[in-house]
């Protein structure tokens, strides 16, 4: 048996000693103020580690991660993230990122019994109803279902998001804060941009440009 504990401690003082001292200024920094640029709502999986995927220094992103990536409309946790978040860290982004091979995703197509992951992805109900549709129209194989189950719930998530009180009512004065949808591949480390926030925040613009000058004119 190994002794993963000993390995993270001596995992810590490399750390220290490879990463913290030699950029010791940005460290000391962001140890008196963090400032954050990103929220990320990624899932829990080991594998999807949102620093060490965009090679960001600690300090890059506020974290919010659960089982497949939820944003649940009922969960004080979350908004309570959002709210620390985007009004008073006033981040600008935010990334919804969703992966492959993702157990929840898998257990969602499946269908699963116990008790408290079962009424959890219970939120991402919405996504598998667009998936089964989807998968029968194009005669899918179970690997490609759950492929698009994946981005479906990434899309259902960010629809979550924009209808929570506290993201609509900024929305309603401006673009910010923009969201992102991204997919993380477990297999080769890449990720796709599954919706550009930045492309919709410009839309949102114009079409804020626009209607003033027409109002303008009135
Ligand atoms: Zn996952």
């Amino acid at each position: 048996m190994g002794d993963t504990i000993g390995e993270l401690l001596t995992g810590n003082a490399k750390f220290v000693s490879g990463e913290f001292l030699p950029n010791e200024e940005y460290y000391q920094a962001i140890a008196t103020k963090q400032t954050p640029q990103v929220l990320w709502i990624g899932c829990s999986d080991s594998r999807v580690s949102e620093h060490q995927m965009t090679g960001s220094k600690p300090g890059t992103m506020f974290v919010h991660r659960n089982v497949a990536n939820i944003v649940a409309f009922n969960d004080v946790n979350i908004s309570a993230i959002l709210e620390y978040g985007v009004v008073h860290l006033k981040i600008q982004d935010i990334i919804v990122c969703g992966h492959t091979r993702c157990g929840g995703i898998a257990a969602i197509e499946d269908g699963v019994h116990e008790n408290y992951i079962a009424d959890w992805l219970c939120i991402a109900t919405g996504a598998k109803e667009s998936a089964n549709r989807i998968a029968a129209e194009r005669k899918l194989s179970r690997e490609e279902k759950l492929a698009v189950l994946t981005e479906e719930n990434v899309k259902l998530q960010i629809k979550h998001l924009k209808n929570l009180a506290l993201i609509r009512n900024m929305h309603a004065k401006g673009p910010l804060p923009r969201i992102h949808g991204w997919l993380y591949r477990v297999e080769t480390g890449s990720i796709d941009v599954l919706i550009d926030g930045r492309d919709d925040g410009g839309k949102t613009r114009r079409a804020a440009g626009k209607k003033s000058k027409a109002a303008r004119r009135r």
